[in-house]
Order: structure tokens, then sequence, then C-alpha cells
């Protein structure tokens, strides 16, 4: 299939688009443009749409961009929504399944609402379940990965699969499929103890307080830049080399919290990328750790 045939695909109830911005789609609100951008009409138009693409297509599923940076170079490949699309939330027995483009903080009060514990973490996660599944988000000492039953995936040949924990090696904000084939997120199944509404609702209530008072919500941010590395903290380790509050263009090593990044007014993806490297090169030098990214960068420079 050539690109022109791209622009109409048969058959197909979503919509495509051309040089999108990810300024748009992304919550740092910088970078470039994805060559292609699909918003799919439900999970059986999405399974059709993966179905028609060229083989070599590069193709990424973007939730609610909260982890991720395309670069101003932009993206050759396609990038797929989920966010609003794949919406189903329901119980299912006495799991809730959530499909992939649910925000976790709705997972979260759902949860609570129904007097299951044990997701409530997820109201810190400002993303969407299939970001969550995919970086095994967690916080205040939950992990997406611990609650998960099962998942759902679908790959290009437009097959759905049912895989549990068993089928993944799950660490640190880091979920490898074993057997390494491409596959994505389109649903989860959340097992949950029995709790009590009104106490998980105050769990969330004091969680979405602490995070108000230390991180820098007011900006554009993507959350921490990088993972805590053993028994210290990122943050801790950028503020002691001095770098807290330095400026790239837009982009600036937040004042509130050094692991985050925020875009103080039409940073681009260069900046924000040049306060990461610099980060990663004074850590090294001054401490001799090397941090991981926990942000996505994908696309040209
Ligand atoms: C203010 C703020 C606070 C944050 N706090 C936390 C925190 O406490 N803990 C934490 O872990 N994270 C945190 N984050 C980061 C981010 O919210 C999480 O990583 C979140 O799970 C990403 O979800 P998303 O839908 O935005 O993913 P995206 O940014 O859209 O995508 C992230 C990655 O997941 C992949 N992906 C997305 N959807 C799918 C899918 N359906 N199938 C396969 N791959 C997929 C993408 O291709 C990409 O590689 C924070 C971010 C912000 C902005």
């Amino acid at each position: 299939m050539n690109m022109a045939e791209m622009e109409n695909p048969a058959g197909l109830r979503g919509e495509l688009r051309r040089n999108e911005p990810m300024t748009r789609h992304t919550s740092w609100r910088a970078g470039g443009c994805a060559d292609r951008a699909y918003a799919p009409a439900d999970l059986e138009d999405l399974r059709v749409f993966l179905m028609s693409l060229p083989p070599r297509e590069p193709v990424y599923l973007v939730g609610l961009g909260s982890n991720l940076l395309v670069r101003d170079g932009g993206l050759r490949g396609t990038v797929v929504f989920t966010h609003r699309i794949l919406h189903g939330l329901r119980f299912e027995g006495n799991a809730i399944y959530a499909e992939a483009g649910v925000p976790s903080p709705r997972v979260a009060r759902f949860a609570a609402m129904h007097e299951l514990t044990g997701a409530e973490f997820l109201a810190g996660v400002p993303g969407t379940v299939g970001g969550a599944l995919a970086m095994n988000a967690g916080c205040y000492g939950g992990e997406t990965w611990a609650i998960v039953e099962s998942v759902t995936t679908l790959d290009r040949a437009g097959q759905l699969r049912q895989r549990t924990r068993a089928n993944y090696d799950i660490g640190y904000r880091a979920v490898v499929l074993r057997g390494g084939a491409e596959e994505w997120f389109v649903a989860a199944r959340f097992k949950l103890a029995r709790g009590d509404s009104a106490k998980s609702r105050a769990t969330i209530t004091q969680l979405l307080e602490r995070r108000i008072s230390t991180q820098p919500l007011n900006r554009p941010n993507a959350g921490s830049v990088f993972r805590n590395p053993p028994g210290d903290y990122a943050a801790r380790l950028i503020e002691a080399c001095g770098l807290k509050g330095l400026v790239r263009g837009g982009a600036q090593i937040s004042e509130k919290h050094a692991n985050f990044i925020v875009n103080t007014g039409g940073a681009r993806a260069a900046d924000i990328e040049a306060l990461i490297v610099l980060a990663e090169t004074r850590v090294r030098e001054q401490f001799g750790i090397a941090l991981e990214r926990e942000v996505r960068i994908i696309g040209e420079k």
C-alpha cells in the first residue's frame, strides 16, 4: 500500500490525519508532528486499521501523552489515539474491566465508589490505562501490574489475546512482553479487594493534596523525567548538582521539583531534551550514577 492509499483507508470509520501536531496530544505541549494520526471509531475499527497498515509502518499507541515527547523533527509513522475511544469501564464478575483509553484516575474513583480498594494510587497518574500498563505506572506504594488480573492485547494481524502477568517481565516503570512480539494493550481486568468507599476516597484526596503541594502542576510537564535510582531520588541528585531552576529556551528544570521539567511557554522538544541530557551528564560526573529516563522520547531531531 502506498501513502496515497492510506489517505482513505477502505472500510474504516475512524479519522486519519496527516501531519498531526503532537503538541496537542502530549502533556508537555511541545514537539513535532506525527506523519499520520488515526483516531479509530472503536476497537473493531482499530483492529481493521492495524491490519490495513503496511507491515513496516511504525505504530505508536498514545493515550494522554503524559509520559511522551515527540522530537521537533516529527515522527515517521502512525500514531493511534485511544483516549475517549477505548472508553469501556465496568464490573466483570468481581473485577473491574477498563479499556485502554480510560483515564487511570477514573479507574481509581470507580473502584472507590464501588467499595473496592487497591487502585487509589491511580488517581495520581494522569494518563490512560494503556499508558499505565505500558509503563507499570505507580506511586505511593502502588503499581499498576500489582493489581492486574489479565490484559487484552491486539497485534498488527488484528489478533486479540488474553494475557497475564506471567507473559511479561515487569519491573519498576518497565514492562516487556516475553518473546518480544509487537502487541498493544486494549483493556485490563483489575482484581481488587473489598474495601471501604469513604476510606478510599479520603486516601485519594490526601494523595492529590500531597501532589499539589510537591509538584509543579500549573505548568505543562510529563511527571518525573527520570526513574529514581535504587535507594536514592533523581530529584535529590539533580538538585545537588545545582540544576534546579535551570532554563533552556522555553523549558525549565522545575524550581518546585527537580525531577520535573516544565514548559514555561513555547518550549521546543529540543529545549526539554537538552535539559534532560544536561541533568544526565552532570549527575554522572558528580555522583557516578547513570540516570535512566522514565519519559519516552520518540521522533527525529
Ligand atoms: C503531573 C504528572 C504526574 C505524573 N505522576 C506519575 C506517577 O506518580 N507515577 C507514574 O508512574 N507516572 C506518572 N506520570 C507519568 C504518566 O502519567 C504515566 O506514565 C502514565 O501511565 C502514562 O499514560 P499515558 O496514557 O499518558 O501514556 P502516553 O504518554 O500516551 O504513552 C506512554 C508510553 O506508553 C505507550 N502506550 C500508551 N498507550 C498504550 C497502549 N494502549 N498499548 C501499548 N502501549 C501504550 C506509548 O506508546 C508510550 O510509549 C505523571 C505525569 C504527569 C504529567
